[in-house]
């Protein structure tokens, strides 16, 4: 149990739903591994009382806090100040309260590379990626992904337009970077599958147990790697799938973690201990299947 005293300060996260939430559970691990006096509390917050729990967070000296949907744009312009790349992503999943200002991050890209080294033990420095969706996760992941030096990209996602946004919106920053956009019913979709280093799914499709049925694992190079954004309390379709044919796969348990060791980080200026906030929701994983 954590010792609450008059001096703990206090973080958490805004969101609605909320109870679902894995990330009152690792932050408080971490803060108390890292011996600090510190506590990490879910605030359910809907759409319409967004500005005032914002506005509230300087005036009861709350540290910061996490936000996930669906407040991730909506929180944007009630902020002070907003980190470069959450802007270019437009989205924010981390508050920091520091001089009684408010300041947005968005460490879900730094979350998903971490993950990507650390748990699929690929470098995408040089690579060729393709991947599934144009929403929140993935623009966060395509920005993460070219700063981190890929050769080139491919988005396809159901809704083209939706796509073709995200491009216009991100490729005038990565001019020597090819970003490409396909749909599932183009030739070409096969091919650009069949050259990828990395396939990764930002969709929400494996959240209830759906197969990724507009992926033909078939088609993949068995040199790839495969990552599933998606997590649940076990396993998710695609990556069960994709062992199946061999292929290195992990799902987004890792970048939960990984986005949660970043947050820390803005937080306390020092890193969580390795790998603790990760092995914390395997635990939790392992009890509730
Ligand atoms: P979002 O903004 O709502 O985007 C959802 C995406 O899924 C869109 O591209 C949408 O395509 C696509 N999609 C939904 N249903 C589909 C279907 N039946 N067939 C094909 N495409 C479909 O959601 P988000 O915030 O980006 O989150 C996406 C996923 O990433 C969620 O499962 C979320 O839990 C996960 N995520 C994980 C982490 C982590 O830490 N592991 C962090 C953030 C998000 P259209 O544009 O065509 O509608």
């Amino acid at each position: 149990m954590i010792n609450v005293t008059g001096r703990t300060r206090v973080f958490g996260i805004f969101g609605d739903p909320i109870e679902h939430s894995l990330s009152p559970r690792m932050q408080n691990a971490a803060f108390k591994k890292s011996g600090l006096d510190a506590l990490y509390v879910p605030f359910h917050v809907l759409p319409q009382g967004l500005a005032a729990a914002v506005a509230g967070l300087g005036s009861l000296s709350v540290g910061g806090v996490n936000v996930t949907l669906p407040h991730k744009q909506a929180i944007l312009p009630l902020l002070d100040r907003v980190d470069a790349d959450a802007r270019l992503i437009g989205a924010v999943n981390t508050v920091v309260v520091r001089d009684n200002q408010l300041i947005g991050y968005n460490t879900d890209g730094l979350g998903f590379i971490h993950s990507l080294k650390e748990d699929l033990r690929f470098d995408p420095a040089g690579k060729e990626v393709l991947l599934f969706g144009a929403g929140g996760a993935c623009r966060a992941a395509v920005v993460a992904l070219l700063r981190a030096g890929i050769r080139g990209l491919t988005l396809v996602n159901r809704n083209l337009d939706r796509a073709a946004q995200l491009v216009e919106r991100i490729a005038p920053h990565f001019p020597e970077q090819a970003i490409r956009v396909q749909g599932f019913k183009d030739p070409a979709f096969h091919e650009r599958l069949s050259q990828a280093d990395l396939i990764v799914n930002t969709t929400s499709v494996g959240l209830k147990g759906e197969e990724l049925s507009f992926c033909p694992l078939q088609k993949i190079k068995t040199s790839a790697s495969i990552y599933d954004m998606v997590y649940s309390i076990a396993e998710t379709p695609f990556v069960c799938a994709a062992k199946q044919r061999g292929l290195a796969a992990v799902d987004g348990l890792g970048m939960l973690a990984g986005q949660g060791e970043e947050a820390f980080l803005l937080w306390f200026g020092m890193r969580p201990v390795k790998g603790l906030m990760k092995n914390c929701l395997v635990k939790l994983r392992e009890t509730n299947s």
